[in-house]
């Protein structure tokens, strides 16, 4: 038994597996999402929920958080039941979501005033890699916080790295995703310039995988589309708001400017479903 508590805030398709596998180390976890129906299935394998993240944060030495965006953030540290409208000092509030560098450093300020400490630790992987515990943890922060909660970080991921200060791990996790931009879209436009070319998908989607580009990425993306199956993994919605954040932060590389352009004009249609749709939207242009 893990005697670290832990306050879990957000269980989306990531929060729901991440939160569960710290259960199964045995730390004790309480969870808060703003929809209270996706509490349930975490309250029936043994959590508590609680009421606000104000409350969560009162209770816990550890909040982890991983929701949507910086609006959600924003909220969630200074709206009404905030993490920082408590007084509670000395916790450690680990931020996993993928969000700007620019929140990061600003909730960091805060959580210095109350005499809490801010970690960014955003991830790379998906819903799969976050139910072996086999995410790929980038963080930023100061380093005697990263060795305190490693063991958390470690249990969720194969690998935690400290890559700087405040913010650091978002820029890293927005480096990453625009390389994942890239793949997705370099997919989409090899599989639609086959098929115009009367080359079937599953043919050319086995020799990628077979080729030395077959990647990860590749296999589990390449079978969905064999599969036309675009149920959001890892939503389209999400790289699109990757994208802007990255272009925030300087992105104007020549392929950079034309994933942020491919994946804003998807995202009206195909915002909901996963980020390899972009394949319907590369076919009808
Ligand atoms: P998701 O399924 O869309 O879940 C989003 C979560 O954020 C939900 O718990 C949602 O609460 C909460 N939320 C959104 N807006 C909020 C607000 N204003 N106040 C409070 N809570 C709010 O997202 P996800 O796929 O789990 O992704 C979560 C984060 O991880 C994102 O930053 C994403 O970019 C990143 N990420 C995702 C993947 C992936 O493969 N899915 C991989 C790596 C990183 P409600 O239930 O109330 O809507």
């Amino acid at each position: 038994m893990n005697t670290t508590k832990i306050g879990w805030i957000g269980l989306g398709k990531m929060g729901v597996p991440m939160s569960q596998r710290l259960m199964k180390a045995g730390y004790a976890v309480a969870v808060y999402n703003r929809t209270k129906e996706k509490e349930e299935a975490l309250k029936a394998r043994g959590a508590q929920a609680v009421s606000s993240p104000a409350a969560l944060m009162r209770q816990s030495d550890v909040v982890v958080i991983m929701v949507s965006d910086d609006q959600a953030i924003r909220e969630i540290f200074t709206g009404e039941h905030g993490l920082i409208t408590e007084t509670a000092t000395g916790k450690v509030i680990i931020n996993m979501s993928t969000v700007s560098p620019g929140i990061s450093k600003e909730m960091a300020a805060l959580c210095k005033q109350g005499s809490n400490y801010y970690l960014d630790a955003p991830v790379s992987g998906s819903v799969k890699q976050a139910e072996e515990g086999q995410l790929v943890i980038m963080a930023g922060g100061e380093k005697r916080i990263f060795q305190e909660v490693k063991p958390i970080l470690e249990c969720l991921g194969k690998l935690a790295l400290l890559v700087g200060g405040h913010g650091a791990g978002n820029a890293t996790k927005l480096a990453i995703n625009t390389l994942l931009a890239f793949h997705a879209q370099g997919l989409a436009e090899a599989v639609v310039f086959a098929r115009r070319n009367k080359i079937k998908t599953e043919d050319v989607i086995t020799l990628i995988n077979n080729s030395a580009l077959g990647n990860a990425f590749i296999k589990i993306k390449g079978a969905a589309i064999i599969q036309n199956n675009y149920q959001a993994a890892f939503a389209l919605k999400h790289i699109a708001k990757d994208l802007r954040l990255a272009k925030g932060e300087g992105l104007m590389t020549p392929l950079g400017e034309v994933v942020f352009q491919t994946f804003q004009q998807a995202e009206p249609k195909f915002g909901d479903e996963d980020i390899i749709a972009i394949i319907k939207h590369i076919n009808t242009a």
